[in-house]
This record gives structure tokens, C-alpha cells and sequence, in this order.
């Protein structure tokens, strides 16, 4: 790691940095002072030349996103800080809230001001404990100095912000999902247009992005946009974190600079596949996003565009990585088990069709699978994805098809071993979807 940029993790094994003295010796809330004494619109500016790109997954430009607000609705603005990490093998944002969370604050502050916002919250998700507890002692001291509430920095700007704990659904990590969540209803996603943009949170114009692309302003706009653009790729600009795990030697969240190549971070910084064993396939960005044979990693690097072209995404960060051991027959069925339980159920293609493929899944891994189950899979997937009110039946379609299309031979072998080379006809079987199976 040691040639790496660090603007995200710079500070967080001094032991204080969570503690407002321990921020602010190393130059914390420096930023934010600055910024109070600009134009509101340059910041905007100013983000839009960095290239700073949402890290929550989708990666739009934030001050393009920023722009999408309109001021002069006579309506309050508000800024979402979207801390509900919930995609499986994602775990990032935590370690930011945790060790550093007055940087993610400072970062809500200055989005606060570019956008003329005085109210914005951290919507964490509720199984993040100790985040909650470092993010919360760190408000209360950041309100007790006065960085927080009225008149901040003897600037005459209001901020305040607060923070709500959910209640354990991946689906409110979706931004209407979450904001509909704030609001006090079940976590829904809306159906899009309109934008949050132009009507969120209370039917006010609402801006989401996620903990880490809000912990960049502080670097952002103390060193310039220039600097931050310099850094990574010609498209994808600055740093990213990804959250490591699986069967790797050094597990844990490490910050890449765009453009870093894969394969030298696998060897390199994750320390190598364990116990001596060869890499069998890698989730780069979370569980929603296409699974890569190890052979598709051949010259592929740490950006958007790369990951586009090697046939998976950046995404959140996730990143998964799996040795020659691993049953991946075994894996796709516990991941869909987990997308079928959280559908919102609202749309039928979603909450029907997630749970159809998982019960396929599931009688293929266990010993039941038919002639023609990769098949009605793939066809099942092309009838969600796409046909939804929200991402989720994507994220349920592309890791399935991607499984199927990057490991036929297992799940060939599978349905083979459990037909014994006898094929039944398909449409005389009375379907047992196995022990286990999801209803
Ligand atoms: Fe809900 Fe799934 Fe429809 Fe998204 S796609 S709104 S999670 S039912």
C-alpha cells in the first residue's frame, strides 16, 4: 500500500482521529471554514471539476447531481447522507464512520452549504452499532464547539444535522427507498421520475450520496479540483476504497487510486489467494454486480470504464474474491437466497421471480436440479431485469445470469449428477425445490 494516495484513510490509525481534538490537529474542519467564505454555486464548481463520481455504487458526478436541484422552489433543500451499507461483502463506509467520522461530517457540511441546505442527515443502517456510536459522540461535539447549528463558524449559516437508524433492509439503501424510510413508511422505492432532486425527502428537493463520496469534499476543497482530477484515470478521478474479503491473506478496506492494476493489488496489497491455492473467480464490487473468472483479470484495472469493459462494475467496492475450492454452485444459491428475502415486493417480476430463481438455485446445489434449470434461470432473469420500479431486480439478475454464464460446467455437472444421465421430462415433473427452499 505504500505507494498509494491516501485522502480517505490518511489519518485513521492515529487512535484520536475520531475525537474532534484529535480531527482538528491534523487540519480537521479546515476545509469547511474555507468553503463558508465561497460562492455556494463554485463549489458546485469546484466538485464538477474534480470528477468526483457517487461511490455508493452508481457512480453519476456528484456536483452534476448537485445541479439537478433547483433553488428557488421557496421549499427547504435537504442533503442526505446515505450510510445504509447493506450490500453483502461491502464495508467501507463503516470504517470511515468509525475512525474518522468527523470527516464524513465536515464533508456534510460543505455539500450542506453548495447546496443551500439547513437540515441533513446520516441514514445508517441499523445493524452498525459502533458506527453509530463514534458518528453520534462525534455530533454531539461537533454541535458543542459550534460547528453545528446556528450561525457555524461565526459564518451566519444554519446546518444541523441528524441521525436515523434503520431498521434492517437492504432495499431502504436505494435513495427513495430511504427516503420514503425517513419519512416513516415502509421502504419502498418510488417510482422514478420524479428525482429526488426535484422532489425527495417531504416532497422537497433532496440530494443523496453516499459516506465516502461526502469525505472527499474536505481534500477536495482544501487542495483544489485540479488536484483531486490528477489523481486516477482520465474518467475516473481521486480514490476509491474497496472493502476486501473472502479467501485472501489480508482481508480489510484498502484505498486504490484509479487506474491501480488488479491483479498487482490481489498479489500485492491482499497479500495473495490463501493457503497457497489459485484464484477461481472475484465479485469486484459488491454482490449485485457480475462475478469475473480470474483468467478475466488479465491486464484489467481499478476503474469504471475497465470494469465495464472486463464485464462487471466498480459498484460499491465489494470486493469478493473466492480460491479454487469454492462451490459456486453453492455460492449464487446463498447469495440469491439473501436478494429474494429483501425485495420490497412491490413489483411481481421481483418479488415472484427472485424467489422462483433462488428455489431453482436451490434444488440444483441440492442434488435436484433438472434438465433445463440454467435455462428457465436465464430466462427468468431476463424478465426482472429491467422491468422493475428500482435496481434491486438487476441486482438479483445480473450476479445469477453471470454465474450461470461464467461456470456453466458446474452447474452442468451438478444437474447431470442428480439426473444420473436419465433426463426426465421437464414438464412431467412434479418440482420439488428441496429442503430448505424459500418460501
Ligand atoms: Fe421493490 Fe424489487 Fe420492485 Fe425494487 S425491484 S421496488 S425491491 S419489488
Amino acid at each position: 500500500m505504500g505507494t498509494q494516495r491516501k485522502i480517505l484513510l490518511a489519518n485513521i490509525h492515529h487512535l484520536d482521529q475520531h475525537t474532534i481534538a484529535g480531527y482538528e490537529s491534523r487540519g480537521g474542519y479546515s476545509a469547511v471554514r474555507k468553503v463558508l467564505g465561497m460562492d455556494p454555486l463554485k463549489v458546485v464548481e469546484e466538485v464538477k471539476l474534480s470528477g468526483l463520481r457517487g461511490r455508493g455504487g452508481a457512480g453519476f458526478p456528484t456536483g452534476q447531481k448537485w445541479s439537478f436541484v433547483p433553488r428557488n422552489t421557496g421549499k427547504p433543500i435537504y442533503l442526505l447522507n446515505n450510510a445504509d451499507e447493506s450490500e453483502p461483502g461491502t464495508f467501507k463506509d463503516r470504517v470511515l464512520m468509525e475512525r474518522d467520522p468527523h470527516l464524513c461530517l465536515e464533508g456534510m457540511i460543505i455539500a450542506g452549504w453548495a447546496l443551500q441546505s439547513n437540515w441533513s442527515c446520516v441514514y445508517i443502517r441499523g445493524e452498525y452499532g459502533y458506527p453509530y456510536i463514534r458518528l453520534k459522540r462525534a455530533l454531539d461535539e461537533a454541535y458543542s464547539k459550534g460547528y453545528l447549528g446556528e450561525n457555524i463558524f461565526g459564518s451566519g449559516f444554519t446546518h444541523h444535522i441528524v441521525i436515523h437508524r434503520g431498521a434492517g433492509a437492504y432495499i431502504c439503501g436505494e435513495e427513495t427507498g430511504l427516503i420514503e424510510s425517513l419519512e416513516g413508511k415502509k421502504g419502498q422505492p418510488r417510482i422514478k421520475p420524479p428525482f429526488p432532486a426535484v422532489c425527495g425527502v417531504y416532497g422537497s428537493p433532496t440530494v443523496v450520496n453516499n459516506v465516502e463520496t461526502l469525505a472527499n469534499l474536505p481534500w477536495i476543497m482544501n487542495n483544489g479540483a485540479s488536484a483531486y482530477a490528477a489523481i486516477g484515470t482520465d474518467k475516473s478521478k481521486g480514490t476509491k476504497l474497496f472493502s476486501c474479503s473472502g479467501h485472501i491473506n489480508n482481508p480489510g478496506v484498502y484505498e486504490i487510486e484509479f487506474g491501480y492494476p488488479m491483479q498487482q493489488f490481489i498479489d500485492e496489497e491482499l497479500g495473495g489467494v490463501w493457503q497457497g491455492r489459485k484464484l477461481k473467480a472475484v465479485i469486484p464490487g459488491g454482490s449485485s454486480v457480475p462475478v469475473l473468472r480470474a483468467e478475466d483479470l488479465k491486464g484489467v484495472t481499478l476503474d469504471y470504464e475497465a470494469m465495464v469493459k472486463a464485464g462487471s462494475y466498480i459498484g460499491s467496492g465489494g470486493m469478493i474474491l473466492m480460491d479454487e475450492t469454492t462451490d459456486m454452485v453453492e455460492a449464487i444459491r446463498n447469495l440469491l437466497h439473501f436478494y429474494a428475502h429483501e425485495s420490497c415486493g412491490q413489483c411481481t417480476p421481483c418479488r415472484e421471480g427472485g424467489h422462483w430463481v433462488s428455489k431453482i438455485f436451490n434444488r440444483i446445489s441440492t442434488g435436484k436440479g433438472l434438465p433445463g434449470d440454467t435455462d428457465l434461470i436465464e430466462s427468468t432473469c431476463s424478465q426482472i431485469a429491467a422491468h422493475t420500479i428500482c435496481f434491486f431486480g438487476d441486482s438479483l439478475a445480473m450476479p445469477s445470469q453471470s454465474f450461470l454464464r461464467k461456470f456453466p460446467e458446474e452447474f452442468q455437472a451438478r444437474i447431470n449428477q442428480a439426473i444420473g444421465g436419465n433426463a426426465p421430462k421437464y414438464e412431467s415433473l412434479n418440482y420439488d425445490f428441496g429442503e430448505g427452499a424459500h418460501h
